[in-house]
């Protein structure tokens, strides 16, 4: 087995003398100005935005493949979980976050509706069938900060193609960092992506960054995008997109609005800041126009996958079946065909008494364990589909 190497030990020389009040993101330490293939897309974004026809589009969908690299127990997310976090991406990259109504008055003809919605991957590289979700259980704490965390062979999970999927790893960044995003050109493909640590991930009840915006900053990154105040601490350093103001640095916390420095106004609620995920609530168009030129050009292009996507809306429950039935209380249900739904099941007695209920993510199949219970008729009901199930020990 590989033995673990940190990706950035910059990051640990840095934290020696740091007592963030937050978890950051790990993006800050890497420079990459010195790239080539960074550089290269640098000088060539300027042609991708004139020729990217991003009025007359068709609907952008990203494959997803989360990669959950779990070591402690609670780091292994539920497909419930994993699920919220793509709702959340959903919202805040089609502007559907309610709290958009939040961003002040002076910035609201800025706002950007992205328009890319995520999915999780109904099909992997070989063909098969899949819900999008891999597991791997690993010896090491902190993998989210090693090499290992992106080879299968060193304990992690080897990224899907990177023109097909986006990949987000899910594993422990440790204590400061909440997670990083691979910048265009800035990494090898099997690197390529977003980490972003469990606690921060889907809606997770974090009081300060339960809200999956840790991984809509960490896909604006992937997506060409850099820190709103340009990565150094002046007023020179810009982040490259015309309409967010200048800003110095980073703003933490829930700032008080308005807040000034290197601009009268500064735009401190955007999800490119360091604000906590209630205060962060918008792109600007010319976040979107970037995010945009990056998608259909070297080296992503993963705007023209042809993976198809499981959605939640599609499922048709009319066609799902129990087997065995009658059954120890061991039941397989079977969805034809295998579609996305985070579906609520629900298993009432003879009296038409609720005796179970659960939701979740369901694919091709569900397993339902019901051995606990003891001969009987039992209704087996996902939303208004409801069918017999007998138990015989
Ligand atoms: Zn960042």
């Amino acid at each position: 087995m590989r033995k673990g190497i940190l990706i950035w030990p910059a990051i640990m020389l840095v934290f020696a003398g740091m007592r963030a009040q937050h978890p950051v993101c790990g993006f800050d330490w890497e420079d990459i100005s010195t790239e080539e293939s960074v550089e290269r897309f640098e000088r060539q974004l300027d042609t991708f935005l004139s020729q990217s026809n991003l009025t007359n589009r068709s609907p952008i969908t990203i494959p997803v493949v989360v990669h959950v690299v779990w070591h402690r127990p609670e780091e292994n997310l539920s497909d419930v979980g994993i699920l919220s976090q793509i709702e959340a991406l959903n919202r805040d990259f089609n502007a559907e976050n309610a709290d958009l109504s939040t961003v002040p008055d002076e910035f609201q003809g800025l706002i950007g509706n992205i328009g890319i919605r995520f999915c999780l991957a109904a099909i992997d590289p070989y063909g098969n069938p899949t819900n999008g979700i891999i597991r791997k259980q690993c010896f090491t704490p902190g993998m989210g900060l090693m090499e290992a965390l992106f080879f299968s062979s060193g304990g992690g999970s080897d990224a899907w193609n990177i023109s097909q999927y986006l990949n987000i790893w899910v594993a422990d960044t440790g204590d400061w960092i909440s997670g990083f995003g691979s910048y265009p050109g800035q990494t090898p493909p099997e690197k390529t992506g977003i980490v972003v640590h469990p606690k921060y991930f889907g809606l997770n009840g974090h009081p300060k960054f339960g809200l999956g915006r840790v991984a809509t900053h960490e896909i604006g990154h992937f997506l060409g995008l850099k820190h709103i105040w340009g990565d150094s601490p002046d007023c020179s350093s810009d982040d490259e997109v015309a309409d967010t103001p200048l800003q110095g640095s980073a703003y933490n916390g829930c700032p008080d609005y308005p807040q000034n420095g290197c601009s009268e106004s500064e735009m401190f609620m955007n999800y490119m800041d360091y604000v906590e995920d209630p205060c962060m609530v918008l792109f600007t168009e010319g976040q979107k126009q970037r995010m945009l030129a990056t998608l259909f050009h070297p080296p992503s292009r993963i705007g023209n996958s042809p993976v198809l996507c499981l959605h939640n809306d599609q499922i048709s429950l009319s066609t799902w079946k129990a087997a065995p039935n009658p059954s120890k209380g061991q039941v397989f249900l079977t969805f034809e065909p295998p579609l996305m739904k985070l579906a609520r099941y629900s298993v009432y007695n003879c009296t038409g008494q609720l005796i179970r209920q659960e939701e979740k993510l369901v694919n091709r199949e569900l397993f339902i364990d019901l051995s606990e219970f003891p001969n009987g008729i039992y209704f087996l009901r996902i939303d208004n589909h409801c069918q017999k199930i007998i138990i015989s020990h």
